[in-house]
Protein backbone atom coordinates (compact mmCIF):
# COMPACT_ATOMS: atom_id res chain seq x y z
CA UNK A 1 0.00 0.00 0.00
CA UNK A 2 1.52 3.48 -0.79
CA UNK A 3 -0.05 6.84 0.56
CA UNK A 4 0.40 10.40 -1.03
CA UNK A 5 1.17 12.50 2.35
CA UNK A 6 0.53 16.84 1.86
CA UNK A 7 2.96 18.22 4.31
CA UNK A 8 2.35 21.51 5.91
CA UNK A 9 4.72 22.44 8.39
CA UNK A 10 3.77 26.07 8.48
CA UNK A 11 5.82 28.60 10.81
CA UNK A 12 7.16 28.92 14.37
CA UNK A 13 7.37 25.36 15.79
CA UNK A 14 5.66 24.05 13.01
CA UNK A 15 8.87 22.54 10.91
CA UNK A 16 10.49 21.68 14.38
CA UNK A 17 7.42 19.16 15.31
CA UNK A 18 6.88 17.82 11.69
CA UNK A 19 10.23 16.96 11.21
CA UNK A 20 10.19 14.08 14.53
CA UNK A 21 6.84 13.10 13.28
CA UNK A 22 8.05 12.08 10.12
CA UNK A 23 11.01 10.63 11.38
CA UNK A 24 8.47 8.56 13.38
CA UNK A 25 5.93 7.94 10.22
CA UNK A 26 8.68 6.95 8.07
CA UNK A 27 9.70 4.08 11.31
CA UNK A 28 6.31 3.21 11.62
CA UNK A 29 5.29 2.47 8.05
CA UNK A 30 8.59 0.22 7.11
CA UNK A 31 7.49 -1.44 10.25
CA UNK A 32 4.12 -2.05 8.89
CA UNK A 33 4.76 -2.71 5.46
CA UNK A 34 3.21 0.35 3.86
CA UNK A 35 4.89 3.53 1.68
CA UNK A 36 3.88 7.03 2.32
CA UNK A 37 5.02 9.71 -0.25
CA UNK A 38 5.67 13.10 1.00
CA UNK A 39 5.26 16.46 -0.91
CA UNK A 40 6.21 19.65 1.74
CA UNK A 41 3.99 22.85 0.74
CA UNK A 42 3.63 26.47 2.50
CA UNK A 43 0.68 27.89 3.96
CA UNK A 44 0.79 30.43 6.70
CA UNK A 45 2.96 33.13 7.05
CA UNK A 46 6.05 31.44 5.48
CA UNK A 47 3.86 31.13 2.60
CA UNK A 48 2.92 34.99 2.69
CA UNK A 49 6.74 35.97 2.78
CA UNK A 50 7.10 33.36 -0.46
CA UNK A 51 4.12 33.88 -2.35
CA UNK A 52 2.27 37.24 -0.94
CA UNK A 53 -0.47 34.61 -0.05
CA UNK A 54 -1.25 32.71 2.80
CA UNK A 55 -2.82 29.62 1.04
CA UNK A 56 -1.00 29.54 -2.44
CA UNK A 57 -2.91 28.05 -5.04
CA UNK A 58 -0.78 25.11 -5.08
CA UNK A 59 -0.76 24.53 -1.21
CA UNK A 60 -4.71 23.66 -1.91
CA UNK A 61 -4.31 21.73 -5.23
CA UNK A 62 -1.81 19.46 -3.47
CA UNK A 63 -4.25 18.85 -0.35
CA UNK A 64 -7.02 18.10 -2.90
CA UNK A 65 -4.41 15.28 -4.60
CA UNK A 66 -3.11 13.71 -1.01
CA UNK A 67 -4.63 10.89 0.89
CA UNK A 68 -4.37 13.19 3.95
CA UNK A 69 -3.06 16.54 4.96
CA UNK A 70 -0.65 16.55 7.94
CA UNK A 71 -0.27 20.14 9.18
CA UNK A 72 2.42 21.97 11.69
CA UNK A 73 0.89 25.30 13.03
CA UNK A 74 0.80 28.91 10.87
CA UNK A 75 1.07 32.33 12.64
CA UNK A 76 2.85 34.93 14.17
CA UNK A 77 3.56 37.99 15.43
CA UNK A 78 5.15 39.45 11.96
CA UNK A 79 2.09 38.69 10.22
CA UNK A 80 -0.58 39.83 13.18
CA UNK A 81 -0.60 43.79 11.52
CA UNK A 82 -2.02 42.27 8.27
CA UNK A 83 -5.39 42.77 6.92
CA UNK A 84 -7.75 39.55 8.02
CA UNK A 85 -8.34 38.02 5.03
CA UNK A 86 -4.35 38.00 4.14
CA UNK A 87 -2.99 36.93 7.98
CA UNK A 88 -2.16 33.21 8.18
CA UNK A 89 -4.80 31.67 10.08
CA UNK A 90 -6.96 32.20 6.59
CA UNK A 91 -4.85 29.52 5.34
CA UNK A 92 -6.58 27.16 7.71
CA UNK A 93 -9.91 28.13 6.69
CA UNK A 94 -9.25 27.59 3.29
CA UNK A 95 -8.16 24.28 3.44
CA UNK A 96 -10.94 23.79 5.44
CA UNK A 97 -13.26 24.73 3.16
CA UNK A 98 -11.86 23.34 -0.30
CA UNK A 99 -11.24 20.49 1.71
CA UNK A 100 -14.92 19.96 2.78
CA UNK A 101 -14.29 19.48 6.37
CA UNK A 102 -16.92 19.40 8.38
CA UNK A 103 -16.02 17.50 11.14
CA UNK A 104 -13.23 18.40 14.30
CA UNK A 105 -12.30 15.40 16.14
CA UNK A 106 -10.20 16.26 19.34
CA UNK A 107 -9.14 13.43 21.87
CA UNK A 108 -8.41 14.59 25.32
CA UNK A 109 -6.69 11.73 26.89
CA UNK A 110 -4.88 11.91 30.46
CA UNK A 111 -1.95 9.95 30.16
CA UNK A 112 -1.11 8.68 33.41
CA UNK A 113 2.30 8.95 33.81
CA UNK A 114 1.15 13.27 33.60
CA UNK A 115 -1.28 12.63 35.89
CA UNK A 116 0.20 15.37 37.88
CA UNK A 117 -0.34 17.77 35.02
CA UNK A 118 -4.37 17.32 35.80
CA UNK A 119 -6.12 20.02 37.54
CA UNK A 120 -8.73 17.35 39.02
CA UNK A 121 -8.63 15.65 41.71
CA UNK A 122 -6.71 12.52 41.43
CA UNK A 123 -9.91 10.10 42.15
CA UNK A 124 -11.83 11.38 39.33
CA UNK A 125 -9.30 10.20 36.66
CA UNK A 126 -7.89 7.45 38.46
CA UNK A 127 -6.74 4.69 35.41
CA UNK A 128 -6.51 7.43 33.15
CA UNK A 129 -8.85 9.48 30.79
CA UNK A 130 -9.50 8.73 27.11
CA UNK A 131 -12.88 11.45 25.48
CA UNK A 132 -13.20 12.04 21.96
CA UNK A 133 -14.98 15.19 21.55
CA UNK A 134 -16.46 15.38 17.76
CA UNK A 135 -17.68 18.87 17.23
CA UNK A 136 -19.43 20.19 13.85
CA UNK A 137 -16.76 22.29 12.17
CA UNK A 138 -18.81 24.14 9.30
CA UNK A 139 -22.83 24.89 10.72
CA UNK A 140 -24.12 26.35 13.65
CA UNK A 141 -23.91 29.55 15.10
CA UNK A 142 -20.67 31.03 13.63
CA UNK A 143 -21.47 30.13 10.31
CA UNK A 144 -25.59 31.88 10.52
CA UNK A 145 -26.87 34.86 9.38
CA UNK A 146 -26.08 37.72 11.75
CA UNK A 147 -26.70 41.08 11.72
CA UNK A 148 -25.08 44.70 13.58
CA UNK A 149 -27.68 47.05 14.05
CA UNK A 150 -28.04 50.53 15.85
CA UNK A 151 -28.79 49.41 19.41
CA UNK A 152 -28.95 45.59 18.40
CA UNK A 153 -27.35 42.71 17.19
CA UNK A 154 -28.08 38.93 16.15
CA UNK A 155 -26.42 35.52 15.48
CA UNK A 156 -28.73 32.27 14.35
CA UNK A 157 -28.17 28.95 14.89
CA UNK A 158 -29.34 26.86 12.01
CA UNK A 159 -29.12 23.74 10.77
CA UNK A 160 -30.06 21.04 8.18
CA UNK A 161 -30.86 17.24 9.32
CA UNK A 162 -27.44 16.32 6.30
CA UNK A 163 -25.76 18.57 8.56
CA UNK A 164 -26.41 17.08 11.49
CA UNK A 165 -26.91 13.40 10.12
CA UNK A 166 -23.43 13.86 8.84
CA UNK A 167 -21.37 14.10 11.77
CA UNK A 168 -24.01 12.14 14.13
CA UNK A 169 -22.19 9.20 11.11
CA UNK A 170 -18.94 10.44 12.20
CA UNK A 171 -19.29 10.03 16.13
CA UNK A 172 -20.87 6.78 15.64
CA UNK A 173 -18.35 5.22 12.88
CA UNK A 174 -15.48 6.41 15.50
CA UNK A 175 -17.55 4.74 18.63
CA UNK A 176 -17.50 2.03 17.12
CA UNK A 177 -13.73 1.77 17.29
CA UNK A 178 -13.66 2.63 21.05
CA UNK A 179 -16.34 1.77 23.68
CA UNK A 180 -19.47 1.81 21.51
CA UNK A 181 -20.89 4.93 23.85
CA UNK A 182 -21.68 8.15 22.67
CA UNK A 183 -23.03 11.43 24.45
CA UNK A 184 -24.83 13.84 22.51
CA UNK A 185 -24.93 17.27 23.70
CA UNK A 186 -27.22 19.68 22.70
CA UNK A 187 -29.73 22.47 24.70
CA UNK A 188 -32.98 20.46 23.44
CA UNK A 189 -35.02 21.85 26.31
CA UNK A 190 -34.65 25.41 25.10
CA UNK A 191 -33.37 25.69 21.05
CA UNK A 192 -35.23 24.42 18.25
CA UNK A 193 -32.04 23.90 16.59
CA UNK A 194 -30.83 21.41 19.06
CA UNK A 195 -34.73 19.58 18.88
CA UNK A 196 -34.11 18.60 15.06
CA UNK A 197 -30.04 17.74 16.18
CA UNK A 198 -31.26 15.52 19.23
CA UNK A 199 -34.11 14.19 16.82
CA UNK A 200 -31.52 13.17 14.08
CA UNK A 201 -28.73 11.94 16.04
CA UNK A 202 -31.61 9.65 17.32
CA UNK A 203 -32.37 8.23 13.87
CA UNK A 204 -28.74 7.63 13.06
CA UNK A 205 -28.20 5.62 16.04
CA UNK A 206 -30.22 3.34 15.13
CA UNK A 207 -28.40 2.28 12.18
CA UNK A 208 -25.51 1.59 15.04
CA UNK A 209 -27.06 -0.87 17.13
CA UNK A 210 -24.17 -1.96 19.30
CA UNK A 211 -23.63 2.10 20.17
CA UNK A 212 -25.30 3.64 23.57
CA UNK A 213 -26.00 7.01 22.86
CA UNK A 214 -27.43 9.08 25.52
CA UNK A 215 -28.13 13.07 25.45
CA UNK A 216 -27.15 15.49 27.42
CA UNK A 217 -27.83 19.20 27.68
CA UNK A 218 -24.76 21.40 27.30
CA UNK A 219 -24.40 23.13 30.47
CA UNK A 220 -24.84 19.88 32.62
CA UNK A 221 -22.35 18.68 29.98
CA UNK A 222 -19.88 21.25 31.23
CA UNK A 223 -20.48 20.11 34.96
CA UNK A 224 -20.31 16.66 34.09
CA UNK A 225 -16.63 16.54 32.53
CA UNK A 226 -15.01 17.59 36.11
CA UNK A 227 -17.52 16.18 37.74
CA UNK A 228 -17.11 12.71 36.37
CA UNK A 229 -15.04 12.79 33.07
CA UNK A 230 -14.82 8.99 33.08
CA UNK A 231 -18.58 8.02 32.10
CA UNK A 232 -17.63 9.91 28.58
CA UNK A 233 -16.19 8.11 25.48
CA UNK A 234 -16.83 9.91 22.73
CA UNK A 235 -19.12 13.31 22.62
CA UNK A 236 -20.96 14.80 19.70
CA UNK A 237 -21.74 18.45 19.48
CA UNK A 238 -22.80 21.50 17.61
CA UNK A 239 -20.17 24.08 16.27
CA UNK A 240 -19.88 26.16 19.35
CA UNK A 241 -20.91 23.79 22.02
CA UNK A 242 -17.76 21.76 20.84
CA UNK A 243 -15.60 24.80 20.43
CA UNK A 244 -16.01 25.81 24.57
CA UNK A 245 -16.54 21.53 25.22
CA UNK A 246 -13.48 20.86 23.70
CA UNK A 247 -11.28 23.35 25.18
CA UNK A 248 -12.63 22.52 28.97
CA UNK A 249 -11.96 18.79 27.73
CA UNK A 250 -8.25 19.72 26.51
CA UNK A 251 -7.35 21.12 30.09
CA UNK A 252 -8.40 18.64 31.98
CA UNK A 253 -5.11 16.36 30.58
CA UNK A 254 -2.98 19.50 31.73
CA UNK A 255 -0.62 20.46 28.65
CA UNK A 256 -1.43 22.07 25.09
CA UNK A 257 1.98 20.26 24.05
CA UNK A 258 0.40 16.94 23.95
CA UNK A 259 -3.42 17.54 22.29
CA UNK A 260 -3.80 15.88 18.62
CA UNK A 261 -6.68 16.59 16.09
CA UNK A 262 -8.42 15.83 13.37
CA UNK A 263 -10.73 17.36 10.39
CA UNK A 264 -12.84 15.02 8.55
CA UNK A 265 -14.91 15.38 5.57
CA UNK A 266 -17.33 13.11 3.27
CA UNK A 267 -14.22 10.77 2.60
CA UNK A 268 -11.32 9.32 4.27
CA UNK A 269 -9.21 12.55 3.49
CA UNK A 270 -8.39 14.24 6.64
CA UNK A 271 -6.56 16.81 7.80
CA UNK A 272 -4.23 16.70 10.65
CA UNK A 273 -2.56 19.06 13.23
CA UNK A 274 -1.74 19.82 17.01
CA UNK A 275 -4.26 21.83 18.92
CA UNK A 276 -1.54 24.12 19.59
CA UNK A 277 0.01 27.00 17.40
CA UNK A 278 3.22 28.24 16.42
CA UNK A 279 4.56 28.96 19.95
CA UNK A 280 6.74 32.01 18.82
CA UNK A 281 8.00 32.12 22.40
CA UNK A 282 10.07 29.26 22.01
CA UNK A 283 10.54 28.35 18.02
CA UNK A 284 13.73 27.78 16.72
CA UNK A 285 15.09 26.53 20.30
CA UNK A 286 14.60 22.69 19.77
CA UNK A 287 12.49 22.32 23.02
CA UNK A 288 9.05 22.17 21.54
CA UNK A 289 6.61 19.03 22.46
CA UNK A 290 6.43 17.04 19.19
CA UNK A 291 3.88 14.42 20.78
CA UNK A 292 0.42 16.35 19.91
CA UNK A 293 1.61 16.48 16.11
CA UNK A 294 3.20 12.58 16.37
CA UNK A 295 -0.23 11.91 17.98
CA UNK A 296 -1.82 13.44 15.19
CA UNK A 297 -0.06 11.72 12.65
CA UNK A 298 -1.53 8.73 14.81
CA UNK A 299 -4.76 9.51 13.92
CA UNK A 300 -4.15 10.27 10.40
CA UNK A 301 -3.37 6.57 10.63
CA UNK A 302 -6.67 5.44 11.76
CA UNK A 303 -9.11 7.71 10.00
CA UNK A 304 -7.32 8.27 6.63
CA UNK A 305 -5.26 5.38 5.84
CA UNK A 306 -7.00 2.59 7.78
CA UNK A 307 -3.55 1.73 9.00
CA UNK A 308 -5.26 1.00 12.97
CA UNK A 309 -2.55 -1.29 14.30
CA UNK A 310 0.11 1.08 12.72
CA UNK A 311 -1.78 4.25 14.89
CA UNK A 312 -2.42 2.08 18.21
CA UNK A 313 1.83 1.01 17.66
CA UNK A 314 2.61 5.15 17.30
CA UNK A 315 0.12 5.92 20.82
CA UNK A 316 1.63 3.26 22.36
CA UNK A 317 5.43 4.25 21.44
CA UNK A 318 4.56 7.50 22.64
CA UNK A 319 3.20 6.16 26.16
CA UNK A 320 6.11 3.95 26.43
CA UNK A 321 7.94 6.99 25.94
CA UNK A 322 6.98 8.99 28.44
CA UNK A 323 6.61 5.76 31.15
CA UNK A 324 10.00 5.82 30.64
CA UNK A 325 10.66 9.48 31.49
CA UNK A 326 10.87 11.35 28.62
CA UNK A 327 9.53 14.56 29.13
CA UNK A 328 9.91 18.02 26.88
CA UNK A 329 9.80 21.20 28.97
CA UNK A 330 6.57 21.82 28.97
CA UNK A 331 5.08 18.61 30.99
CA UNK A 332 8.17 18.34 33.38
CA UNK A 333 8.12 18.29 36.65
CA UNK A 334 10.52 19.96 38.92
CA UNK A 335 13.46 18.57 38.92
CA UNK A 336 12.90 15.88 36.06
CA UNK A 337 15.24 15.44 32.86
CA UNK A 338 14.38 17.82 30.28
CA UNK A 339 14.74 16.59 26.24
CA UNK A 340 14.56 18.50 23.57
CA UNK A 341 12.39 18.12 20.95
CA UNK A 342 14.73 15.69 18.57
CA UNK A 343 15.48 14.06 22.05
CA UNK A 344 11.63 13.16 22.62
CA UNK A 345 11.73 12.33 18.83
CA UNK A 346 14.39 9.68 19.42
CA UNK A 347 12.67 8.09 22.74
CA UNK A 348 9.10 7.77 20.41
CA UNK A 349 11.08 5.83 17.82
CA UNK A 350 13.11 4.04 20.10
CA UNK A 351 9.79 2.21 21.64
CA UNK A 352 8.53 2.21 18.55
CA UNK A 353 11.57 -0.24 17.81
CA UNK A 354 11.05 -2.21 20.66
CA UNK A 355 7.27 -2.79 20.32
CA UNK A 356 6.63 -6.58 18.91
P1 LIG B 1 0.33 28.64 21.16
O1 LIG B 1 -0.40 27.35 21.24
O2 LIG B 1 1.23 28.80 19.99
O3 LIG B 1 1.20 28.83 22.49
C1 LIG B 1 0.62 28.95 23.78
C2 LIG B 1 1.66 28.58 24.85
O4 LIG B 1 1.85 27.15 24.82
C3 LIG B 1 3.04 29.19 24.59
O5 LIG B 1 3.63 29.51 25.80
C4 LIG B 1 3.82 28.09 23.92
O6 LIG B 1 5.20 28.15 24.13
C5 LIG B 1 3.22 26.84 24.54
N1 LIG B 1 3.22 25.71 23.59
C6 LIG B 1 2.42 25.56 22.51
N2 LIG B 1 2.74 24.44 21.86
C7 LIG B 1 3.75 23.88 22.52
C8 LIG B 1 4.52 22.70 22.33
N3 LIG B 1 4.31 21.86 21.30
N4 LIG B 1 5.51 22.42 23.21
C9 LIG B 1 5.75 23.23 24.25
N5 LIG B 1 5.05 24.35 24.49
C10 LIG B 1 4.08 24.68 23.63
O7 LIG B 1 -0.75 29.79 21.19
P2 LIG B 1 -0.57 31.38 21.03
O8 LIG B 1 0.69 31.81 21.71
O9 LIG B 1 -1.86 31.95 21.43
O10 LIG B 1 -0.42 31.61 19.47
C11 LIG B 1 0.84 31.76 18.81
C12 LIG B 1 0.59 31.85 17.30
O11 LIG B 1 0.04 30.63 16.83
C13 LIG B 1 -0.40 32.96 16.90
O12 LIG B 1 0.04 33.54 15.72
C14 LIG B 1 -1.69 32.20 16.68
O13 LIG B 1 -2.54 32.86 15.77
C15 LIG B 1 -1.18 30.90 16.12
N6 LIG B 1 -2.08 29.74 16.32
C16 LIG B 1 -2.10 28.85 15.29
C17 LIG B 1 -2.86 27.70 15.42
C18 LIG B 1 -2.83 26.70 14.31
O14 LIG B 1 -1.97 26.79 13.43
N7 LIG B 1 -3.73 25.74 14.28
C19 LIG B 1 -3.59 27.45 16.59
C20 LIG B 1 -3.51 28.39 17.65
C21 LIG B 1 -2.74 29.53 17.49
Amino acid sequence: MSYHIAVIPGDGIGPEVIRETVRVLDCVSQKFGFTLNYTQYLAGGCAIDATGKPLPDETLEGALASDAVLLGAVGGEKWDTLPSDMRPEKALLGLRAGLGLFANLRPAVLFEQLAAACPLKPELTAGGLDILVVRELTGGIYFGKKERGENYAYDTMSYTEDEVRRIAHVAMKAAMGRSRKVTSVDKANILESSRLWRQVVTEVAEEYPEVTLSHMYVDNAAMQLVRNPKQFDVIVTENMFGDILSDEAAMITGSIGMLPSASLGEGTRGMYEPVHGSAPDIAGQGIANPLATILSAAMMLRYSLGQEDAAKAVEAAVDAALFGGARTKDIALEGEAVLSTAEMGDCVLAALEGLA
